[in-house]
């Protein structure tokens, strides 16, 4: 996994944003921490998940390559396939619920894709993707569970470490995995003495759950505003890594979401999304103890709809007021 590291730092340089590290002083004083932001946020599509997707696309040999690729997500991984396939100019069909917010359809067409929904031709997602990769030879693209989507999430926090030196802990938002694993690897390549954490949405805590008991735990519908945390479980390739370079897992309520995106937003002047500010709201709750400590944050993304921001933070300001 390491190899496959140092040539994901090549293969996506040039192509990946590399984004800027931010720190905040007001949130240092309110921590007793130094804190170190990686925005990928900033990333091109609005998420780190380019990165995974340009070092898994970019290997698939050319021939092949060239028939397209076939994705299922109704999110940032959706997006992130479209845009790499736009740039390799090659067909993508990504497969996605009908329910898939407007917002998001519209930023994956955009980028050129074709969208097939599941849930109107009455098969499954896995179901349907497969049959359009057989019939089109159409390469199915994951959206975590794959040693090159990890390779390649890993680069962020690679870049991290290259800026800021050693960190005593690295805070990470955690779905299926991809980007806390790759996270824990580049830390075991920079700084091996760096404790990784990975941080989840409350009530979708299989993660912690799978983390706490050995064995992959699942939650079939995670209720939570953290749209990019959904997923029902991690994957055997993000799970076995975690287990061997994650020190721990905690989990943090949607309310402290809101609080921490409307710190982003607010002192920081970054547009984020729920499920981008995981870590962030994690360090701000006191979920983990930082004070004293060199604190890697990692925002990895920031597309949400704006008028859904809008309301959430108008709760924020009505809880304020009644304080
Ligand atoms: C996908 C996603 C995550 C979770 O990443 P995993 O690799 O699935 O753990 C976190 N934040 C954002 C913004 C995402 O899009």
């Amino acid at each position: 996994m390491v190899a496959r590291l140092i040539a994901a730092r090549e293969r996506v340089r040039g192509h990946a944003h590399r984004t800027p590290v931010m720190t905040s002083l007001t949130l240092d004083e309110r921590t007793g921490a130094r804190t170190a932001f990686k925005c990928e946020s900033l990333q091109r599509m609005g998420a780190f998940k380019f990165r995974g997707a340009y070092n898994t696309i970019a290997q698939i040999p050319e021939a092949v390559r060239a028939r397209g690729v076939v994705a299922f997500s109704s999110g940032n991984h959706a997006q992130a396939v479209a845009l790499v396939a736009q740039e390799f100019g090659i067909p993508a069909v990504i497969v996605m619920p009908s329910w898939a917010p407007q917002s998001k359809l519209d930023a994956t067409r955009g980028y050129g894709a074709e969208i097939v929904f599941y849930d109107q031709v009455g098969e499954d997602r896995d179901g349907l993707a497969e049959r359009l990769s057989r019939e089109r030879g159409l390469t199915l693209v994951p959206p975590f569970n794959h040693p090159e989507i990890v390779a390649g999430a890993a680069t962020a926090a690679d870049e991290l470490f290259e800026e800021v030196g050693d960190l005593d802990l690295l805070l990470v938002p955690l779905g299926g995995g991809g980007l806390l694993s790759g996270s824990a690897l580049a830390a075991r390549v920079r700084c091996p003495s760096c404790r990784v954490i990975g941080v989840e949405p409350e009530a979708g805590d299989d993660g912690a759950r799978s983390f706490r008991s050995g064995r992959l735990e699942r939650i079939e519908t995670p209720e939570t505003i953290a749209d990019g945390a959904r997923t029902q479980s991690l994957g055997p390739v993000t799970f076995e890594l975690i287990r061997r370079y994650v020190a721990d897992i905690v989990t943090v309520p949607d309310a402290e979401l809101i609080r921490a995106m409307a710190f982003a937003i607010e002192r920081m002047k970054l547009m984020v999304e729920p499920t981008g500010v995981l870590a962030l709201a994690a360090l701000m709750s006191g979920r983990v103890e930082a004070n004293g400590q060199r604190v890697g944050v990692m925002i990895s993304g920031g597309n949400a709809d704006v008028a859904q921001i809008a309301r959430w933070l108008a709760g924020l300001a009505d809880d304020r007021q009644l304080r």
